[in-house]
């Protein structure tokens, strides 16, 4: 079927605009990953009804040509490839971008709103999601719960899966549903239903049921994970109850496209102060953060020494960038620490963890407590008192990912061994191991190391020249490798970032054959034709890796 027939076929059955414009496609080809896509027509569904037509319109054309598929698009800023496809985007934040109610503790929200505009809203109540993502100003909800995303705050309080209470869903067969937590006579009522939305209800629970064990097994043993189906996450031990919407969040479009959603929100703590550990030496890190985090930090984030020297380097340019008031605080507050490089070096990793109280004094005396805590261990470190003062180092760990690529041109950002997380006791083996792998291949790229430390999640993202092809060649090298220790540690391949098209190959690594075959099934419940996002999460190829991967 070509373009022109299909964006006819759509046309007609939505109310939003189709649109085969060259500058759409090309926006909609590209996320933060690696990866280029053209899709063949971009949709901007105006409310649920219109998803739901667009999805039986996808269907109907589907059956004449398997070419015709649909992928959801939020925010865009997927760093796995998540949104993109060759056949159909459905963009959410050009229409279905509306808050609905913000109560005592929860927010109702569109897919298409921008976690940025979704705070200000909630923050009229004094609350937030506290597992917003770093890319907070330019990610959206649909992304936010279709990645599970997490962040700084995470270590406190959990993925965002914990706050997700309620999701209406459009199913593959374009019928509306809402998922939320079931109790099992209720779950029994949802399996008598003669829809699609039964037929789930029915196959998940025996598909739940009979595997259990084997499920259960493979629940993930670090704190936060995207990799996969959350299958482990569906039933609550606690309450019995049987929640879809925790399976969708995290599936990356290919289960059922979200158009409203309930979170919980939380109502976070005033004051803040933070210690920063100036360190040279790793292998006492994993004594460090076990101590650390007995005194409950609300994060605790880390970056490498290339990022600390690519900071001092870069200031000048970030200072521009952020305007001159806030700019010139940060240069004055940043020459304590270029003068500590001058005397003690640059350290291998600053460690930043805060800790958020009611009062002021109160995170001072915890920062105080956790500096007491490691006395014994002659480390350099800092206490800053309040928000304004530990300001510089959020920025520089923020920013840490636009700090490398603004220091070379010609360089493009690599996300490949971006998101993997280890047991924190795992450290002292296992941060050797990696910081020798990865040197082997340096002199294909240059990389900073940042990250949740408190959690085990790092983020490498490479700067490399992809036109050349040894140097593509690494992703697949490397990545394997990376993947293998991280595994060996008990680890997962991606806390947060998701599998997309770079680490769904990886899967039978991380989970083995049986709990694949299980994932296949899920999405075969869910979505038979195969029209949702296809190739993420289940089917994805080296092939396609291979092909999509930005050459330029
Ligand atoms: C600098 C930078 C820092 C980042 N830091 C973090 C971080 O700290 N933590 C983190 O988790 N991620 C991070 N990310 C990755 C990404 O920004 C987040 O995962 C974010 O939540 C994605 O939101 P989005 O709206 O941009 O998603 P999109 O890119 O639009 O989509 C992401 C996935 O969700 C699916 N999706 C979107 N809308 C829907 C819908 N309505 N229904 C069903 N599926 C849907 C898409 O198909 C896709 O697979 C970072 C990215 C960048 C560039």
């Amino acid at each position: 079927m070509d373009a022109t027939e299909l964006k006819n076929i759509l046309t007609e059955a939505i109310k939003g605009e189709v649109t085969d414009e060259a500058s759409a496609r090309r926006e909609a080809s590209r996320d933060t990953s690696l990866f280029e896509r053209m899709p063949a027509l971009v949709a901007y569904p105006k409310d649920a009804g219109d998803v739901s037509a667009l999805v039986k319109a996808i269907g109907q054309a589907h059956e004449k040509d398997p070419s015709v598929v649909l992928a959801a698009r939020s925010g865009g800023t997927d760093m796995s490839g998540g949104p993109l496809t060759t056949g159909v985007v459905a963009d959410f934040a050009k229409h279905m971008n509306h808050m609905g109610d913000v109560g005592a503790d929860y927010a109702v929200t569109e897919p298409g709103v921008y976690y940025r505009d979704f705070e200000k809203a909630t923050l009229e109540k004094g609350l937030i999601l506290p597992s917003y993502p770093a890319s907070r100003e330019i990610a959206a909800m649909g992304g936010i719960v279709g990645n599970d995303a997490a962040g700084e705050r995470t270590l406190g309080y959990g993925k965002t899966e914990k706050y997700l209470e309620e999701l209406d869903v459009v199913l593959s067969d374009g019928s509306p549903a809402t998922f939320k937590a079931l109790s099992p006579e209720e779950l029994e009522e949802k399996k008598k239903l003669e829809t699609l939305e039964g037929q789930i209800y029915r196959e998940m629970h025996v598909l739940l049921t009979e595997n259990a064990a084997l499920i259960e097994a493979h629940r993930p043993k670090v704190s936060k994970n995207s990799a996969g189906y959350a299958l482990w996450s569906i039933k609550d031990p606690a309450t019995g109850a049987f929640n879809l919407a925790k399976l969708i969040c995290g599936s990356q479009g290919t289960l059922a496209l979200w158009t409203k959603a309930k979170l919980s929100l939380v109502k976070p703590k005033e004051h803040r102060a933070m210690l920063v550990i100036f360190l040279h030496e790793l292998t006492i890190l994993p004594e460090i953060v076990k101590r650390v985090l007995k005194e409950k930090p609300e994060s605790f984030e880390s970056y490498d020494d290339h990022t600390f020297t690519l900071a001092v380097k870069f200031i000048p340019e970030m200072l521009s960038q952020m305007g001159f008031v806030k700019a010139a605080r940060l240069g004055i507050d940043f020459l304590p620490e270029a003068a500590l490089v001058a005397t003690g070096g640059v350290p291998k990793l600053l460690l930043m963890a805060e800790f958020a109280e009611d009062t002021i004094e109160e995170a001072d005396a915890k920062a105080l407590a956790a500096e007491e805590a490691l006395k014994d261990l002659n480390l350099q470190t800092k206490i800053e008192k309040n928000e304004k003062e530990s300001e510089k180092y959020w920025i520089v760990r923020r920013e840490s990912f636009n700090l490398l690529r603004k220091s070379l041109h010609g360089m493009h950002t690599a996300p490949f061994i971006d998101d993997f997380v280890v047991p924190p006791e795992s450290y002292p083996d296992f941060l050797p191991k990696l910081y020798a792998l990865i040197n082997e291949y340096s002199s294909h790229f240059i990389y900073t190391i940042a990250g949740h430390i408190g959690s085990g999640n790092f983020h490498i993202i490479p700067l490399m020249d992809l036109s050349k092809e040894e140097n593509r060649q690494v992703i697949f090298d490397l990545a394997p490798r990376v993947y293998e220790l991280v595994i060996k540690e008990g680890g997962t391949t991606t806390g947060e970032h998701n599998d997309g098209i770079i680490r769904t190959p990886y899967l039978p690594m991380l989970f083995g054959a049986e709990m694949v075959s299980l994932f296949e099934k899920t999405k075969q419940i869910f979505d038979p034709q195969n029209i949702f996002n296809p190739g993420k999460k289940v089917g994805g190829t080296f092939e396609e890796i291979k092909r999509d991967m930005i050459k330029a």
